[in-house]
């Protein structure tokens, strides 16, 4: 028997349209790309979007078709999310930081028709343009008056392409489980994938999200999580939903740039991946800055450490929330929040538990197998392959033929980790990551983490590399905060309380930085690559 309500189909612009009824002077402040602040509310943001949706069906684009933004977190950004989307085509995020090949084999992947485009950006396309095989249009987001010369073929300032579009457009119903995003996996090795969200799965994700969360409706939001990379976690639809006003640093991702707009905005919340804060905190350390007004801060995409808890923590008294999630499930998998036991732990019992990666949003289900496909009990102890399932959870890659996920639904995430009894996640490792030395294994992650708590070194990468004896070692690339050198007994000794002594890394090799990818993980490909022979040929 079915039930009998209204059959709902949902479409992401109703965001916007309940954004621009209930919060309509709301602002939403961007750092544009001369440095200036632009400011709008969620009336405008709305009004635009519509005026895009229409331009783009009197441009004779059509539900299903995909285009393209390469473009940073502003006003603008935040209206292709509703006008692409909301009149039925499908918001492709591009990666300005792609590898040339990647860039083109994701856009003739996708089959883009259209690419929105950024100023500083345009050089790329003109790079690659002979090679893209789909793309009609650029749309370049400036005024008329900004458009420069280019060797793009049929440019248009955004400006000028939206402005006869109709204010009081009208956004179409769209079929049960219609296509509304598509962001590409940055993989390490072989071509991206790419993950089709739905605007049921956007909308889902986005309810879920907010509440596991917290977020109130006059929590003052910094995205500093890009738009391009999974959605920015949800907060473009999350934001408008509750009635956030949202701050985004466009180019501006630097500690100076990110202070000021926090300071000035009075910004409570902030979500962004670790590089980003760790650049935040070093400009306040090194000017003698409080982050005053900042009550939340969201950490995840890779592992929060210890030394970045406790520096939030001690110095600012912001509350980490540390969360876990991937492309392949929008992103958001779990949050770790406060909880009243915590209030009366002492400050390394707290800690313990905050820098685990924290306990399932509703809707997301958890589990750990062996590598037999065996379910492993959820003790704290076992640790094996995390797989998951849930409404916002990929089903198969875009184009792909066969499904990702078992005949049960469940995803393998392709990350290790411990549940406990209290359903607290932990990850150890990424499975192509962790070490494995003699029969057992070391996480690479917790060997960087204890790392970066030396009160010298800025940044840790640990990768095992094959040994003639143990079949992997770890090796440890640092960089240091004053760039120079340290006693590498100095290091040893000081990880030698905190790790195991078999975790030791056989060999420290200074860096003056690491290779980050384009979303801000370590890249270890490369560098176990290059000193896979260095046990070897000892
Ligand atoms: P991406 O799809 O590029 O967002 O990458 C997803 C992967 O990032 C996950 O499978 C994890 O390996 C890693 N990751 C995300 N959040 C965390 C976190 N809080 N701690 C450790 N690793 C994380």
């Amino acid at each position: 028997m079915k039930g009998d309500m209204q059959r709902w189909k949902p479409n992401v612009a109703s965001i916007i349209e309940h954004a621009k009824e209930l919060h309509p002077t709301t602002e939403i402040v961007s750092r544009m790309i001369s440095g200036e602040i632009h400011r709008t509310n969620y009336d405008e943001v709305c009004v635009r979007a519509r005026k895009l949706a229409s331009a783009l069906e009197k441009d004779g684009y059509k539900k299903g078709d995909v285009l393209a933004t390469l473009a940073l977190n502003t006003y603008r950004h935040l209206e292709m999310y509703f006008g692409i989307s909301g009149m039925g085509a499908v918001t492709h995020t591009l990666n300005f930081r792609l590898h040339p090949e990647q860039a083109v084999y994701i856009i003739n992947h996708a089959e883009d028709k259209i690419i929105f485009c950024e100023l500083p950006f345009i050089p790329i396309l003109e790079a690659l343009k002979d090679q893209l095989k789909t793309v009609e249009k650029y749309v370049i987001l400036c005024d008329e008056s900004e458009m420069p010369e280019s060797t793009l073929e049929n440019t248009i300032s955004y400006e000028e392409y939206i402005k006869d579009g109709d204010e009081d457009y009208k956004w179409p119903a769209l079929e049960d489980d219609a296509a509304c995003a598509l962001c590409y996996t940055s993989g390490t090795t072989g071509n991206p994938k790419g993950v089709l969200y739905s605007h049921k799965s956007n909308i889902y994700h986005a309810t879920s999200a907010y509440a596991a969360l917290t977020i109130d409706k006059d929590d003052c939001i910094l995205m500093v999580v890009p738009m391009f990379h999974v959605l920015a976690w949800g907060i473009p639809y999350f934001g408008p939903m509750t009635g956030n006003k949202l701050v985004m640093p466009g180019m501006g991702m630097e500690g100076d740039s990110l202070y000021e707009l926090i300071d000035k905005e009075g910004v409570n919340s902030t979500f962004g991946v670790p590089t980003v804060w760790m650049q935040l905190l070093a400009y306040c350390r090194e000017n003698n800055k409080v982050l005053d007004s900042v009550k939340n801060t969201i950490i995840g995409g890779s592992a929060l450490s210890l030394a970045m808890l406790k520096e939030f923590d001690e110095v600012h008294d912001v509350n980490v929330i540390h969360a876990w999630g991937m492309t392949e499930m929008s992103p958001l998998g779990t949050t770790n929040l406060p909880t009243k036991e915590m209030e009366t732990m002492n400050k390394d019992e707290k800690y313990a538990i905050q820098l685990k990666q924290g306990r399932p949003v509703f809707g997301v289900e958890l589990k750990i197998t062996d590598d037999n496909g065996n379910d492993l009990p959820s003790d704290g102890e076992a640790y094996g392959h995390l797989m998951v399932r849930g409404p916002w959870i990929l089903q198969k890659y875009f184009k792909a033929e066969n499904d990702a996920v078992d005949e049960e639904g469940w995803f393998d995430t392709g990350d290790i980790s411990s549940i406990d009894k209290e359903g607290y996640m932990t990850i150890v490792d990424r499975a192509k990551d962790v070490i494995k030395t003699g029969g057992e294994w070391i996480s690479s992650i917790d060997l960087e983490n204890a790392a970066v708590g030396h009160p010298e070194i800025a940044e840790a990468c640990v990768v095992g590399v094959p040994h003639p004896k143990w079949d992997e070692r770890p090796i440890m690339f640092v960089v240091t905060n004053s760039g120079d050198k340290l006693e590498k007994d100095n290091i040893l000794d000081f990880l030698s309380s905190k790790v195991a002594k078999w975790w030791l890394p056989d060999e420290i090799i200074f860096l003056k930085e690491l290779p980050h990818g384009a979303t801000g993980k370590l890249l270890k490909f490369d560098l176990r690559e290059e000193y896979k022979n260095l046990l070897i040929d000892k």
